[in-house]
């Protein structure tokens, strides 16, 4: 298993492509919406895409999903309750204010709490967290977690966007990934990265209240 990661300049947001390099096999995790870097990546690695998965269905990371879709393949894959930011046009309006457009993409696979996914050798298992947004996932291939905007290094993401809720997120920090035993390398959807058990340890929101 090979992890290779870009942080775009716009919004700090990750992208990151998981490999089987043996199977020739790869996942991009959110894609990003101003990534030229990924491209690049992409055109010389020897992997072919099997799948691009959104942790969420905000704009920052899916943006670029139907041109990754397009120039190299791969299905779209993201939570059912975040599929509707896909295909409506919700995902990208704040961005169409900015001048960027990007066409609605239909998702090639509707995901559910406990779904895997298999990248060569590679298992991905999906976490359903909502509180970011209702559809928000975490990735488990151990000893990776990726944790889109649910989970940051100290922080968590905003519960204030349409289908955010604070309780919502509490219980998927308190009780979903509180319940992940093992300590896994926390990969964000933003900035920097962490561990389960530093956050367990040290975010304050991880304590009930
Ligand atoms: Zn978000
Ligand atoms: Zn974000």
């Amino acid at each position: 298993m090979k992890l290779h990661h870009i942080s775009s300049s716009m919004m700090f947001v990750n992208t990151y492509i998981l490999m089987d390099e043996q199977a020739g096999e790869a996942a991009v995790i959110d894609p990003g919406f101003m990534n030229p870097e990924l491209f690049t990546f992409l055109e010389s690695c020897p992997c072919k895409v099997k799948y691009i998965i959104a942790t969420h269905g905000h704009g920052d990371h899916v943006g670029l999903i139907g041109d990754v879709k397009k120039r190299f393949g791969g299905e779209v894959a993201i939570h059912e309750a975040d599929a509707h930011f896909l295909t409506s046009g919700a995902a990208m309006k704040m961005f169409a204010q900015a001048g960027l457009n990007f066409e609605n993409v239909a998702p090639d696979i509707l995901l559910k709490h406990g779904d895997h996914l298999k990248v060569g050798s590679i298992d991905l298992e999906v976490i359903h967290t909502p509180g970011h947004t209702k559809g928000g996932i975490c990735l488990k291939a151990a000893p990776y977690l990726f944790t889109g905007d649910t989970l940051f290094f100290n922080d968590i993401g905003r519960t204030d966007f349409e289908g955010g809720s604070m309780e919502e997120m509490r219980h998927s920090l308190q009780v979903v990934l509180a319940s992940i035993e093992e300590d896994l390398e926390v990969l964000p959807g933003h900035e920097d990265f962490s561990t389960l058990a530093h956050e367990k340890a040290n975010n304050p929101y991880f304590k009930a209240v």
